[in-house]
């Protein structure tokens, strides 16, 4: 007599794509990609990202739209770099109304309605040394002399009508002094994102070409986080939700899948993001160009680890491609 062998059949669960689909137990959604873009002055601007393929800095009209393609295709959340028209050593066009972010917003929201503006808050696209604060004469950067600098201009972006507010630059208190400055500017409905547990990541290589921030001294260790660390990290979100976070931000992703996890269950509340960062992308694009990995699949795979890690929201320059890939497979 032939009796069943003992173990547990979870074949049934894969066996087709019907089966695989029912029983998925993560699913991503176009509702939760974030494209990133950068936005200069100027008009009919478009010029490629070597670094970055299918990434292009853009004037604020090409911008417009191309995002009026990317709403179409379901992605309804922005976040804008700018690239400006001058740098010193305060970054003082960080909080120039007619720079490239101001700009961008305010024609966004004109034309778009739906479309969520996220704003890029940091010194060093602006600053001509190329740091993300202000450097004291020593070669420091002084956390302090900073957050008013960074406050200003979240104030401008929330004037030109950005939803939310994303500060980038790893400075002690920059969340508080930001809503502090928003609640004095009127703007208290003005959201912030952290960028809570930021690392020093060499996968941000390809965005300092896109974004011409690249330190002309030094590198950023003294104030992003060391890859050595995850219980630093959850002091950090800890620290951005007492400040008045609305969303917290783990950045890179994909190195960093631990510390997502352990953010989304440490942290249940708010919602959290994860930056699929340049370096992420580029590399994906790089070995599919030489027929080393499948593009789609690879993308796909990646993000839904991210969403797996347990992401409420992914910031990915894939957003485009995934919302179209989503939209076939549907
Ligand atoms: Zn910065």
């Amino acid at each position: 007599m032939s009796s069943e062998p003992d173990f547990t059949r979870l074949r049934y669960l894969r066996e087709t794509e019907e089966d695989r689909r029912e029983n998925a137990e993560t699913t991503l959604s176009v509702s939760e990609l974030i494209y990133p873009i950068f936005v200069t002055l100027g008009s009919g601007i478009s010029r490629p990202i070597d670094a970055m393929p299918g990434q292009f800095q853009m004037s604020v009209d090409v911008a417009v739209e191309k995002l009026g393609a990317v709403h179409d295709a379901g992605v309804d959340k922005v976040l804008l770099f700018g690239l400006p028209q001058y740098k010193d050593s305060t970054g003082s066009s960080a909080q120039d109304a007619d720079e490239a972010v101001q700009s961008a917003v305010r024609e966004i929201k004109r034309t778009l309605h739906t479309m969520t503006v996220i704003t890029d808050v940091c010194l060093c696209e602006y600053t001509d040394h190329g740091h993300c604060g202000i450097v004291t004469a020593e070669g420091h950067v002084d956390n302090d002399a900073t957050l008013p600098l960074l406050a200003a201009a979240a104030v401008s972006h929330a004037e030109a009508g950005a939803d939310i507010v994303a500060p980038s630059a790893m400075m002690d208190g920059q969340v508080a002094a930001i809503r502090a400055g928003l609640s004095h500017g009127g703007f208290s409905d003005t959201r912030i994102m952290g960028y809570s547990a930021k690392y020093a990541s060499s996968f941000y290589g390809p965005f300092r070409e896109a974004a011409g921030s690249a330190p002309q001294f030094g590198d950023r260790r003294s104030y992003q986080m060391a890859s050595t660390q995850s219980d630093e990290a959850m002091r950090e979100i800890e620290a951005d939700i007492a400040e008045g976070a609305d969303f917290i931000m783990v950045k890179p992703a994909l190195a960093y899948l631990d510390v997502i996890r352990r953010a989304s269950e440490t942290f249940p509340e708010p919602p959290l993001a994860a930056y699929n960062v340049s370096g992420e992308y580029s590399a994906i694009k790089a070995a599919a160009a030489n027929g080393w990995l499948d593009e789609e699949s690879a993308a796909m795979e990646a993000l839904m680890a991210i969403k797996r890690a347990g992401a409420d929201l992914i910031i990915s320059y894939f957003a485009p491609d995934a919302a179209r890939w989503l939209a076939q497979h549907s």
